[in-house]
């Protein structure tokens, strides 16, 4: 063990309070103070906040975060501040401060106290700012949710595509990217994107062992076939995704005339009866949100145990996303997905009317929904596969959860299984 390593968990303790790194962190970690550059993909939940955080505290100057999100910066800021006393070892750095605010931000910085500085990319493009950091010692920056800059992630921002400029006129630091979005594709993206085809990678594995994967054929009686699914699992959990504001509010009037409680919710619903809805959820007094995917997001109920897709998602990307709020916990976590062409047809028609560049990237994601629903082989090794990794269906953890590895279809069956 070199001085090096005994330090950062010193360092882990001191600040975070935890005895032990999670997954890669610790090897992230040292990459980073080594001075390198830097790109980690690690599912939701996997701890990339850490991996910056970290360093960041540990080392010379200020780190820049890039996060695409005013709301996250500010969590993130609040958490930082209660692991020091010193108020500003973080700050935020955007439109909303006052000119006192932005010099005692700038006087922080220029004074060595501040760790971390969250800005989002389009602060981070004005002039007056960059001139700014230009001056102060930099310890690195660091992207975070770095697939905004790939149009082929589920969040493209096009401010996303100047930080790599901007970034060189800060001088020679090291960039770390983060990122939850798997996909070969996007990853290359960010890479290039960001021009650092040769940085350190680390790729934790996306497998969810607990999550038992189904897709069925969609009928006309996908209502009551819901229905007794919901109480073979009585009192438990669960979310039911749905394509459009009017079948959320349809399958949930359903479900509550069937005796199931459940509530809607969707972007359509003023902010304080989705507030109140998700609260019912999070406190247990219902079972089920049927609920466009305006649900969801920061959403960190442990105890999820199913989450169905009343109609397919637009990519598989989302469809791990949105399954991956069941099980949280480690417990059961069924994820049932209906499946019909007739949807994918709805889907392409709803994305005819967007720009020709976008709707080949959109008919190209949705091929591959249609391939994992149509698939024969184990479900988990085809998601994972999308995500660039290779999975043991003989051997690997959660092997056998899944429809088709438990019931294997014959060929004419799994034929047969298609509505077209
Ligand atoms: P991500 O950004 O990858 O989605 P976060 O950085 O938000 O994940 O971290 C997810 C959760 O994991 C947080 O509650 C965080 O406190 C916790 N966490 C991170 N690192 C550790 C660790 N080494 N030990 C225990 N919990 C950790
Ligand atoms: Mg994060």
């Amino acid at each position: 063990m070199n001085s090096n390593e005994i330090d950062i968990h010193h360092e882990l303790k001191k600040y975070f309070g935890f005895s032990q790194f999670k997954g890669l962190q610790e090897q992230v970690v040292k990459s980073i103070i080594t001075g390198n550059n830097t790109f980690v993909i690690m599912p939701t939940g996997g701890g990339k906040s850490l991996c910056y955080q970290l360093p960041a505290l540990t080392q010379e100057g200020t780190a820049i975060v890039v996060s695409p999100l005013i709301a996250l910066m500010k969590n993130q800021v609040d958490a930082i501040r209660s692991l020091s006393s010193e108020n500003g070892i973080a700050h935020v750095l955007n439109s909303s401060l006052t000119k006192t605010e932005i010099a005692q931000v700038k006087k922080d910085i220029v004074s060595g106290i501040t760790k971390l500085l969250y800005v989002a990319p389009e602060s981070l493009t004005k002039e007056e700012y960059t001139s700014f950091l230009k001056s102060v010692p930099l310890s690195f920056v660091a992207i975070d949710e770095a697939h905004c800059i790939s149009e082929w992630g589920h969040d493209f921002r096009p401010e996303y595509r100047n930080l790599r400029s901007i970034i060189k006129q800060l001088g020679d630091i090291p960039v770390i990217g983060l990122t939850a979005t798997a996909t070969p594709k996007v990853q290359e993206d960010i890479l290039k994107n960001l021009d650092m085809v040769n940085a350190n990678t680390f790729k934790a594995s996306f497998n969810r062992p607990n999550l038992f994967y189904e897709v069925r054929t969609k009928t006309k009686n996908i209502e009551s076939d819901i229905i007794r699914f919901i109480k073979q699992h009585k009192g438990k959990s669960g979310i039911i995704y749905c394509l459009s504001r009017k079948k959320v509010e349809e399958i949930a009037n359903v479900l509550q005339v069937n005796g199931i409680s459940a509530v809607p919710y969707h972007a359509g619903l003023d902010a304080k009866t989705r507030a109140r809805h998700q609260d019912m959820f999070l406190m247990e007094d219902v079972d089920v949100v049927v609920a466009t995917i305006a649900f969801g997001m920061g959403i960190d109920k442990p105890d999820v145990r199913f989450v169905i897709h009343h109609d397919i998602p637009k990519s598989l990307e989302s469809y791990y996303q949105e399954t991956g709020r069941a099980g949280r916990d480690g417990g059961e976590g069924y994820c049932l997905a209906y499946y019909s062409y007739k949807d994918v047809e709805k889907l392409e028609k709803f994305m005819s009317g967007k720009p020709v560049a976008e709707q080949e990237i959109g008919f190209a994601l949705l091929q591959e929904v249609v391939a994992y629903a149509e698939t024969s082989m184990s479900r988990r090794k085809f998601l994972l596969h999308y995500f660039g990794e290779e999975f043991d269906s003989e051997t690997g953890d959660g092997a056998d959860m899944d429809d088709n590895v438990r019931n294997p279809k014959s060929k004419v069956e799994a034929k047969d299984q298609v509505v077209k």
